[in-house]
């Protein structure tokens, strides 16, 4: 069977990859052809065979998003409840005391799944990194979805728990952990065999407090023994921060450091509260080296945070110390678009500056830093070779009007609005805004079944047995 060739004709605007200077260039007016095996041409006037033509005269092609962390386990189940509160003696955190008292069944799971593989690629995503705990449909959701998907079982041998809503302990159950670890493993495995091509496996210890030091060494050779990476929620809140240096007297890239894990394989889910945070009040400025130097990555995801009153300080910092930083989007509202734009605000309003960070760099990390994370060169890029995983906004959307830079209006202004088209491996996913594998429409509407069914548990999992109109009151009382 040959492959089908696709030209796109006369694209208005095109992002490209320009191997010699490393960096994405604008193009105008060119044709892009592209089959299943990958990017076949950039350049005016494509002369090959062609099975089918798109017209390119208003269209921006850009390569899609790798976002390197995301969770689809429960996390659209708590949208409209937790938005409000936190605990304030865990800097008013809301992860420990809350993340725990909505149950996801398998269904739930299945429509979380689902609502956000559809969101993610209709706000440009082709490449996703989910971290989760496996349900029946992990694997065939991710597959059917066309996307390419990085599935990261999440094992750990401790569980968080509030004591009176001011303090964290931890319950450790090792051989609990060590079973999810192993069956985490195998997972993995069966994942790297699945036909697609689409799909592969990241070793993924959930938290570095949550796991012992002979877990996470283990864990992240075992990784390495495969060749695939190794993904950690490390500095990612106050609490955590406070309980490393209790128990070690380090910073997490310090203890990691030291535990031998720091490398191009990892990746850091969040690495917020390093020794410069102005919170953290530590008197080295070490962390930022640490991780540059072993060029460990960091998966920032500014939207989850700035909800709570916590930033990265800041993506420009980062960037200049040399780290490289991938966006993710942890949970919802899984859309690339508008994390982008919030870590672009984030970034120059705790870096005090517009020149903190500018749109080519923050482009640059939401496309190629997150393929380099995940140890690739062929995605996050246009140019022939590489993968044909692209994105058609549509420049006539009112957003995108007038058109001088069209990735300034797409991150400053349109975000997803405009996002018309998505394909991954050269096979439509998103046509005209609406996702063309999964019954996205379905999934959303078992969404408030699943709601409801995990808010009834709220009060049975609340230590303190409390209600969830008492932990999570309404934005406004309800009057009838
Ligand atoms: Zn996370």
């Amino acid at each position: 069977m040959t492959d089908t060739i696709t030209a796109i004709r006369n694209a208005a605007w095109v992002v490209s990859w320009d191997e010699a200077a490393a960096q994405h260039v604008y193009r105008q007016n060119v044709d892009v052809a592209f089959s299943s095996k990958g990017i076949l041409h950039i350049g005016p006037g494509f002369e090959g065979r062609v099975d089918q033509e798109i017209q390119g005269i208003s269209c921006l092609v850009m390569p899609g998003f790798v976002n390197v962390h995301c969770h689809s386990g429960d996390e659209p189940l708590a949208k409209g409840l937790f938005e409000d509160i936190g605990t304030a003696a865990l800097w008013g955190n809301a992860l420990y005391e809350y993340s725990a008292l909505l149950d996801a069944d398998d269904d739930a799971k299945a429509a979380c799944q689902t609502v956000m593989l559809g969101d993610l690629m209709r706000s440009g995503v082709t490449t996703l990194l989910d971290i989760a705990s496996p349900h029946p449909k992990w694997l065939s959701l991710a597959a059917e979805s066309g996307a390419r998907v990085y599935l990261a079982p999440g094992f750990r041998e401790a569980a968080w728990r509030v004591v009176d809503s001011h303090r964290l302990d931890f319950d450790w159950n090792e051989a609990a952990g060590r079973e999810r670890y192993v069956e985490a493993l195998a997972f993995i495995d069966r994942v790297r065999t699945h036909p697609s091509n689409r799909l592969e496996g990241v070793v993924a210890p959930s938290q570095i407090e949550t796991c012992s030091e002979r877990l996470l060494q283990e864990a992240a050779a075992e990784a390495r023994k495969r060749s695939i990476p190794v993904t950690i929620h490390a500095a990612q809140t106050m609490a955590e921060h406070e309980e490393l240096l209790r128990r070690t007297g380090e910073t997490a890239p310090a203890f990691l450091e030291r535990l031998g894990i720091l490398g191009p394989d990892l990746i850091l889910g969040h690495s917020i509260f390093l020794d410069h945070h102005s919170w953290t009040r530590q008197r080295t400025r070490d962390d930022l080296g640490r991780l540059a130097k072993s060029g460990t990555s960091i998966a920032h995801c500014p939207v989850t945070f700035a909800r709570s009153g916590m930033t990265l300080e800041s993506l420009g910092a980062y960037r200049r110390a040399g780290v490289n930083v991938g966006i993710g989007t942890d949970s919802y509202p899984f859309n690339m678009l508008e994390e982008m734009r919030e870590a672009m605000i984030c970034s120059r309003v705790s870096g005090r500056s517009v020149f903190d960070l500018d749109t080519a760099t923050l482009f640059t990390a939401a496309t190629v830093g997150g393929a380099t994370a995940l140890g690739r060169t062929d995605i996050g890029r246009l140019a022939p070779g590489s993968k044909a995983d692209f994105v058609l906004v549509d420049l006539n959307h009112p957003a995108m009007q007038p058109v001088h830079d069209p990735l300034r209006n797409l991150i400053h202004c349109s975000a997803e609005r405009a996002v018309r088209d998505v394909y991954v491996d050269g096979q439509v996913v998103v046509r005209d805004r609406r996702v063309v594998n999964l019954d996205y429409d379905g999934a959303v509407r078992e969404l408030q079944d699943a709601q409801r069914r995990a808010s009834r548990q709220a009060e049975k999992n609340d230590p303190r047995g409390r209600p969830l109109e008492v932990l999570a009151p309404r934005a406004l009382p309800l009057k009838n």
